[in-house]
C-alpha cells in the first residue's frame, strides 16, 4: 500500500546513497570470516586510527553517561590552533557529509540552481534534490573539473558552487592557480563550496585558510574530515572552515549535540599524531605507485590519482566487483556515478594492495 503521507515530492527523484559494503555483511554473504575479507571500497584509512585517538577515547568512555560538550570547545580550540584559524571560523558537523546538508539549509530553495562538475561526489546532487533546487552538471574535463565551464554555467540563480579536490570517485584535481582564480571569479553571492576531504593527500594544495581569517572570502567553505587522512571515519566528524558570518549562520542549523563525545576525544588525539598523518601519507603514495605500476602492466586504463583511491577501467564494472567480491576483496563499482565501466580501489595496506591486484588479475581473467 502506497503511503498516504504527503511526502516530499523530491524524495520521489532521490537515489538512496550507495556505500562501500561494510566487511561483515559480505562476510555473512559470503558465509567467511570477517577476518577472510578486505574492504578496499570507502576510502578510509588502512593503518587504522591513531594510537592516541583511541588512548583519548577510551579515557572519554568514562563519562559515557554526560552529554557531550555542545560546542565542543576543547576541539575546536586544539583544531583552530592547527589551523592558525579562530573557532569562530569552525563548523563541526557529523561527517563533512553533515556539513554539505547544512549548506543546503543555509542557502536552497526551490528556485535556487547548484553547479556540479560531471563525477561529482554523490552527496552533492542528493542535498541539492532535497530542497528541491536544481543540479546543473557541467560535463567533464578528462574525467575532472572543467573550472571554466562552471564559471559559465553560473546564473542568477546559483548559490553554490561545489569543487572536489581532489574529486571523488574520480581523484582528480584542480591546478591551484585555476582554481585560485575561479574562486576569484565566482560571484560574491555564490557560496564556493571546496571539499577537501582528501586535501591531505595533496602535494602543494592551494591555500585559503589565511585569507578566510583575513575575512577576504566571505563566501568560500572549505570542507574537511577527520574520515579519511586521520582514520576516523567511524566516529563522523569533519569541519568546515569559513567566514565568521557564514559559520554564525550554519551554527543556527547545526543540532547541539551532534558530535559525541568519543569522536570530540578521538579527534584532538588524533590532531596530535603527525607521525600517523606522514605514515598514512607515505603508504598512500607507495601503494598508488604500485597501482599504477600493475595497471600499466596490465593495459588498463586508469585516471591518475592525487587521493587514496584509484578509478580503473576494466569493462563490466559489476561483474568484476561481484568476481572481487567472491575472492574476499571488497571495492565499489562505479554503475551509480554513470561509470560503468570502471571500480574504484581505495589504497590499502602494502599486504592488502598485493591482494586486491590479484584478486582484480583473477577477475579478469574469468
Ligand atoms: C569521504 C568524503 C567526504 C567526507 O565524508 P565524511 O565521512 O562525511 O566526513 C566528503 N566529500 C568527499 C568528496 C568524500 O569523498
Amino acid at each position: 500500500m502506497p503511503t498516504p503521507l504527503a511526502l516530499n515530492p523530491a524524495l520521489e527523484t532521490i537515489p538512496n546513497y550507495q556505500p562501500g559494503r561494510p566487511i561483515e555483511e559480505v562476510a555473512r554473504e559470503l558465509g567467511l570470516p570477517a577476518s577472510a575479507i578486505i574492504k578496499l571500497a570507502s576510502n578510509e584509512n588502512p593503518l587504522g586510527p591513531s594510537r592516541l585517538a583511541l588512548a583519548a577515547m577510551r579515557r572519554a568512555l568514562t563519562h559515557a553517561n554526560l552529554y557531550p560538550d555542545g560546542n565542543a570547545f576543547y576541539l575546536k580550540q586544539k583544531l583552530a590552533g592547527k589551523l592558525g584559524v579562530t573557532p569562530a571560523n569552525l563548523i563541526l558537523g557529523n561527517g563533512s557529509n553533515e556539513i554539505i546538508e547544512f549548506i543546503g539549509h543555509a542557502l536552497l530553495a526551490s528556485d535556487a540552481e547548484v553547479v556540479v562538475s560531471q563525477y561529482c561526489f554523490a552527496v552533492y546532487p542528493i542535498v541539492t534534490s532535497l530542497f528541491n533546487a536544481k543540479l546543473v552538471s557541467v560535463p567533464a574535463l578528462n574525467y575532472g573539473h572543467d573550472l571554466d565551464a562552471m564559471l559559465a554555467a553560473i546564473t542568477s540563480r546559483t548559490r553554490i558552487v561545489f569543487v572536489a579536490n581532489p574529486n571523488n570517485p574520480t581523484g582528480t584535481h584542480v591546478d591551484r592557480d585555476a582554481l585560485l582564480r575561479f574562486v576569484n571569479a565566482v560571484p560574491e553571492n555564490v557560496l564556493v563550496a571546496l571539499d577537501e576531504a582528501y586535501i591531505e593527500f595533496l602535494d602543494l594544495p592551494l591555500d585559503l585558510v589565511s585569507e578566510i581569517v583575513a575575512g577576504l572570502r566571505p563566501n568560500v567553505l572549505l570542507m574537511r574530515t577527520f574520515s579519511k587522512v586521520y582514520g576516523l571515519a567511524g566516529l563522523r566528524l569533519g569541519y568546515g572552515i569559513g567566514h565568521p558570518d557564514l559559520i554564525a549562520a550554519l551554527e543556527k542549523i547545526r543540532q547541539p549535540f551532534n558530535i559525541n563525545a568519543l569522536s570530540q576525544a578521538g579527534a584532538i588525539g588524533a590532531l596530535d599524531d603527525t607521525a600517523h598523518v606522514e605514515k598514512t601519507q607515505r603508504n598512500n603514495a607507495r601503494g598508488l605507485r604500485l597501482f599504477v605500476r600493475t595497471f600499466r602492466h596490465l593495459k588498463l586504463e586508469f585516471i591518475p590519482s592525487a587521493a587514496n583511491f584509484i578509478l580503473v577501467r576494466v569493462g563490466d564494472g559489476a561483474r568484476v566487483f561481484t568476481a572481487m567480491q567472491k575472492l574476499g576483496v571488497v571495492t565499489r563499482p562505479m554503475g551509480g556515478y554513470a561509470l560503468p565501466e570502471w571500480i574504484r580501489i581505495s589504497i590499502g595496506t602494502p599486504k592488502e594492495n598485493r591482494r586486491g591486484l590479484e584478486a582484480l588479475k583473477q577477475a579478469l581473467a574469468n
